[in-house]
């Protein structure tokens, strides 16, 4: 009773529910019933808007990193610290994997993305294949943009300082802020089916009469994860993007199961090893994960306290338990309602980078406090260990085809409706 006429507009999204959208007005979003994602998204200006977001964002970056960033004093020692003196200091301590971490997540990745927005809003003139890997590369490269995390993690490094001395913000921490909220806002407007359909304009393949309403497993037919077209679920290779796939992710569950092993027996020498050695007036201090929570609580500052024992103990953990979770579920396991399931993905999908405010707490650490034989504060292995558990578990949520969740769902009622037709 749903289908539509053929050149009616739909969406096949992570839920595996074929939806037809509504033509909308500028500022209207399409959103699933089922899942509640945002299907589409109409912008009043979809080419400009984004660009000037990401012009300006590139542009308060560059001012981020021209000027002092932070500084402090401790008994008449003062030390100033720019951006790009963070990854330096990290080099010379020899923890060239958290400083390539620090320049690839904070300034690389996020400028990166904005150079693609604004070259594929923009219609600068190249060749198809060119465009295409782009716009795969930009929502690819999306969740590894850490500026906001970093900046989160600043303003922890900042309550954990005040104790030992005068914490002040140079020029460039303004600009830094604005960069964060600008290229957030710059990606918001940015609506993957507009820009796939701006780079290549085309109707889905599927000639057969598909049902609105119902999962696209069963009746044959797949959604591109790249691009967005519906594809007929035999078709491996995307007309469009070129993207090779199946109808779902090849071993998902042995993948994401795989990477979580390995995130699991690093989480523990991560906790066990010291994440950072503090060094002053004679004194050594290694302090692992807890024990940084808890000097924190002892100094009284509950907030910080509580934020670092969440992102790196509870987060880290639930989010582990959440994964493993998952894969029972869509392994064949008596799960809970898919909705909560779907709740539970999404969560983990978008908590999951946050845990990396403590790797970059060490960062700003390390750089701003080299006060000599005063206190010095270094990076710990710990740190290394730490956040690659958070890069492999990222690397696990992506792994994992959300739409396994549904399939058990849109089964059942396969076979319900087989029986009731009998
Ligand atoms: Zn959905
Ligand atoms: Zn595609």
């Amino acid at each position: 009773m749903f289908s539509g006429s053929s050149n009616q507009k739909r969406a096949l999204p992570h839920c595996d529910l074929l939806v037809a959208l509504p033509p909308l007005a500028a500022g209207q979003k399409g959103v699933c019933p089922r899942c509640s994602n945002t299907l589409i998204s109409r912008w009043s200006n979809p080419r400009t808007q984004p660009v000037m977001f990401a012009i300006s964002a590139l542009i308060m970056l560059v001012l981020a990193n021209l000027f002092p960033f932070v500084n402090m004093k401790v008994s008449g020692i003062g030390r100033q610290l720019t951006l790009p003196q963070i990854p330096s200091v990290m080099v010379t301590e020899h923890f060239s994997s958290l400083a390539s971490l620090f320049l690839l997540f904070v300034q690389l990745i996020p400028a990166a993305c904005m150079i693609f927005i604004i070259l594929l809003c923009f219609e600068v003139r190249m060749a198809f294949r060119l465009r295409a890997f782009l716009a795969k590369t930009l929502f690819a490269l999306r969740a590894w943009g850490m500026a906001e995390i970093f900046l989160a993690g600043v303003l922890v490094s900042f309550v954990k300082l005040m104790a030992y001395g005068d914490i002040g913000v140079g020029i460039s921490f303004l600009p830094f802020c604005l960069f964060c909220l600008l290229q957030q806002r710059a990606f918001q407007c940015i609506d993957r089916r507009w820009l796939w359909d701006n780079i290549m304009p085309m109707v889905s393949p599927v000639t057969n009469a598909i049902r609105v309403g119902e999962g696209g497993l069963n009746q044959g037919i797949r959604a591109c994860s790249c691009c967005t077209l519906i594809l007929p679920a035999a078709e491996q290779v995307c007309p469009r993007c070129h993207t090779v796939e199946r109808a779902r992710r090849h071993n998902s569950l042995q993948w994401t199961m795989a990477l979580l092993i390995t995130s699991i027996m690093l989480y523990i020498p991560a906790n066990i090893l010291p994440i950072m050695i503090t060094e002053g007036l004679g004194s050594r201090l290694n302090s692992t994960i807890i024990a940084g929570v808890i000097l924190l609580w002892d100094d009284g500052s509950y907030p910080v306290a509580l934020v670092i024992f969440i992102a790196s103990i509870m987060v880290p953990t639930l989010k582990m338990i959440a994964l493993a979770w998952l894969c029972w579920d869509a392994g064949g396991g008596r799960g809970v309602d898919r909705e909560r399931m779907q709740f539970i993905y999404e969560i983990v999908e978008f908590v999951g980078r946050w845990s990396m405010i403590d790797v970059f707490v060490i960062a700003v650490l390390s750089g701003l406090v080299r006060m000599g034989q005063l206190m010095s504060i270094t990076p710990g292995i710990g740190a290394v260990l730490f956040a690659m558990v958070v890069i492999i578990t990222m690397f696990a949520a992506q792994m994992f085809d959300p739409r396994l969740i549904w399939d058990r769902v849109d089964s059942h009622i396969e076979k319900g409706s087989t029986v009731d037709g009998k």
